[in-house]
């Protein structure tokens, strides 16, 4: 991709941008811009054939003055320390945006799941929490899922954790399953979050689910809960991909459907019926809502002016450049930013840490609830700041976040 930025580059482009048309006190905005902690391990872990293999991972701690940091840890041959750090520094504007006390953390192991056994996979897991041990707790960082990364795993890491601690630390990490602390609704929430955010983008268009088409990029955990709700409200999902390619129908999918394909297959692509399309194809597709709910930086100013949705709905972490952002804005596209589109997932994992810090346990409906309505009103927020300042609405979004911090950082003294 020609203008792939750097994701650390182009997280503090966001910053310095939100800043400028604010007015932020310098030292506030030189803090916001890098991480207080990046963390590098490496981990030695016995493969199954006897041998040692080194995997290298990271911890990156951004700003902790709302609360302690919280993020996700992702699997992924591309993992690095500039993507983590920049992943840590969006969870503090995303915790910032729906009004969590949380700081932002994010970490990652250099490695390729998909070519671990079980065996390797949780050996590799309770090594990389060996390694972080001192920086994380219920009290410190709490990390949870992110790409390839599962609840099982969750639940491998918390119970290392508490046997480091000698005692059971279920708040130590979130995304955990339900059987061992984790929350109802946590594995559908970041996929929930967004699609609550294209219905509130729909109704201030006078449209419903019901009048529209929908292309997803990616079918994990965000991209393949957003088809089944988008579907479930009447969308019609026209078209999805995964690593290895992405299928078309004009006609729509059926979501389980593709799921089962995948299960079985591994992958969408030939699936019965449907027209091959590439992941770059998916995006410039002429529909009404396209989620990117895979990696970052895919809407680029190579491809931005191609664009057809009239909404995005930023279920992934990064998927639209700075420049990007630019044109989409130019040509009318609703955009609803990662820091808020996909902030359901860090919502549900707050109400977990909550429930397992108060050892009471919510219902489903309890879960909904909260969600719908910390999402909606930090919807309504960010579209008010958007139209006060006459900005789009990801710059929108940081001004809502960065207008808390600043105000946290000044009481505590820390600059400002
Ligand atoms: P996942 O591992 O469950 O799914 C990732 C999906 O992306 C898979 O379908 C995979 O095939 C696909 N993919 C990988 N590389 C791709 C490529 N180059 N092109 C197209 N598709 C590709 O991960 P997830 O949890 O669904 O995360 C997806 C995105 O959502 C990430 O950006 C993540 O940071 C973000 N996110 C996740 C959560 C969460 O709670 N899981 C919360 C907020 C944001």
């Amino acid at each position: 991709m020609s203008d792939k930025l750097n994701p650390f580059e182009m997280a503090q482009q966001q910053i310095d941008n939100a800043a400028s048309i604010l007015g932020l006190e310098q030292g506030i905005h030189e803090i916001l811009r890098w991480p207080k902690r990046v963390l590098y391990v490496n981990i030695p872990v016995k493969m199954d054939d006897g041998s040692i293999k080194v995997f290298k991972g990271y911890r990156a701690q951004h700003v902790d003055v709302l609360g302690p940091y919280k993020g996700g840890l992702r699997y992924h041959p591309e993992v690095c320390m500039d993507e983590t750090i920049a992943l840590s520094l969006w969870m503090t504007f995303k915790c910032g945006v729906v009004g969590l006390p949380y700081g932002g953390g994010k970490g990652g192991i250099t490695c390729n799941p998909k070519e671990l056994s079980l065996g390797e996979l949780e050996r590799l897991s309770r090594g990389y929490v060996q390694a972080i041990f001192p920086i994380i707790g219920p009290e410190k960082d709490i990390p949870a899922p992110d790409v390839y990364t599962t609840p099982q795993i969750m639940a491998w890491m918390m119970d290392e954790f508490s046997m480091l601690k000698g005692y059971y630390s279920p708040g130590v990490i979130t995304g955990k399953p339900v059987a061992v602390g984790g929350s109802l609704g946590r594995n559908t929430a970041t996929a929930t979050g967004t699609v609550i955010t294209i219905r509130e983008a729909l109704k201030s268009m006078g449209k419903s689910f019901r009048e529209v088409t929908v292309a997803i990029q990616g079918y994990g955990n965000a991209g393949f809960f957003a088809a089944k709700f988008v579907h479930e409200k009447g969308a019609k999902l026209v078209a999805v991909s995964d690593s290895r390619g992405g299928i078309l129908n004009k006609e729509g999918f059926d979501p389980y459907k593709v799921f089962e394909h995948k299960e079985k297959t591994g992958s969408v692509v030939d699936y019965p019926g449907a027209t091959t399309i590439t992941n770059e194809q998916l995006l410039e597709l002429p529909v009404d809502v396209l989620i990117p709910a895979a990696l970052e930086g895919v809407i680029t100013k190579a491809n931005a002016h191609n664009v057809k949705a009239k909404i995005i709905g930023e279920a992934a972490n990064g998927p639209t450049t700075p420049e990007a952002d630019e044109i989409l804005y130019k040509n009318g596209v609703f955009m609803l930013p990662d820091i808020l589109a996909s902030a359901g997932g860090v919502i549900v994992s707050y109400f977990e840490w909550v429930q397992n810090l108060t050892n009471y346990y919510w219902t489903q409906e309890e879960v909904d609830i909260r969600l719908d309505e910390k999402m909606t009103a930090a919807f309504k927020a960010v579209l008010e700041v958007s139209k006060q300042y006459k900005v789009d609405m990801r710059t929108a979004a940081y001004l809502h976040s960065i207008k808390r911090l600043a105000e946290a950082m000044k009481l505590r003294g820390w600059a400002g």
